[in-house]
């Protein structure tokens, strides 16, 4: 089950995500490459860490465009679930010398955007530069330069085989307006000193053991002091969801228009649409687009 939770502390609010089945079920639909998963799989949990507060129909989407192979990557989450879909899911390159995926390269340099739509006339969107390509850095420095919000993003996705995923998720930490220095000094402290997701996720770590490491203070011997207390707000499970239907195709299709859809019907004998999120197919027969004839 994939599971997020998130809460405060005196200094910073945090969302922590576990998010293998999400980033399997991903893999499934689109049949991704391993290092397409790994670069998808952390865009999507990306998204889930930055929606972990909508509510109602709000919905907030990334999109990256970039010069790798990879090319385009969408990601779009509400309150519940996240789906998302990717250009070129195949394109793959070798693991790097230290046999991680090289998401970098994969993913290039380029825009992210950040459109979150939370019911107001107009959609805000943020647009960022995607430097390093590896995603969580990418997206720490749309907050810092949008939001003007310090934040601490880690993500990690790790593979059993090209058809298993072993682990997916992150954690994501931002600082409260005023934080206090010796906060700051102490989470990047531990920040350097902790292992990779993946590794901690490996380590059989549940995300309330990780969020205990991330706040726990190296000066105490035990590990049982705290930089500061926190409080987790809420914990919840998240899934792929995709909300496609019938009707919403039915009205793609009129769009196509009368003409478009006569010369379909002419060559195949019934029109095949196929959802780009959960790879769902839906076949409309001639009788069915009758009233649009
Ligand atoms: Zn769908």
């Amino acid at each position: 089950m994939s599971r997020l939770i998130r809460g405060v502390s005196k200094n910073a609010r945090f969302v922590l995500v576990d998010t293998k089945d999400i980033v399997q079920e991903a893999l499934d639909i689109h049949k991704c490459s391993p290092t397409a998963i790994s670069s998808f799989g952390r865009l999507l949990s990306a998204a889930i860490i930055m929606g972990a507060t909508l509510k109602g129909e709000d919905i907030l989407t990334l999109r990256t465009t970039t010069n790798g192979p990879l090319s385009n990557m969408l990601a779009t989450v509400n309150k519940n679930g996240v789906k998302g879909y990717l250009s070129n899911p195949e394109v793959d390159l070798p693991s790097k010398a230290n046999g991680e995926p090289d998401v970098q390269n994969l993913v290039g340099q380029g825009t992210l955007h950040v459109i979150k739509d939370l019911g107001l006339k107009d959609p805000y969107i943020g647009v960022s530069t995607i430097t390093s390509g590896e995603i969580a850095y990418d997206i720490a420095y749309y907050y810092v330069t949008s939001e003007q919000t310090p934040t601490v993003i880690a993500l990690g996705v790790e593979l059993e085989n090209e058809k298993i995923v072993k682990s997916a998720g992150g954690y994501m930490i931002q600082l409260l307006p005023g934080a206090e220095e010796t906060f700051i000094v102490e989470l990047e402290k531990k920040i350097a000193a902790i292992r990779g997701v993946s590794e901690l996720f490996k380590g059989g770590m549940d995300l309330e053991r990780i969020l205990h490491l991330i706040y726990e203070d190296m000066s105490d011997e035990e590990h049982e002091k705290l930089i500061e207390d926190y409080e987790i707000l809420d914990s919840k499970e998240i899934k792929y969801s995709c909300d496609c239907s019938k009707e919403k195709f039915f009205k793609g299709i009129i769009t196509l228009g009368k003409g478009e859809i006569e010369e379909i019907l002419a060559e195949k004998g019934e029109v095949e649409a196929q959802c780009h999120f959960c790879g769902k197919s839906y076949v409309f027969k001639r009788e069915e687009l009758e009233e649009i004839l």
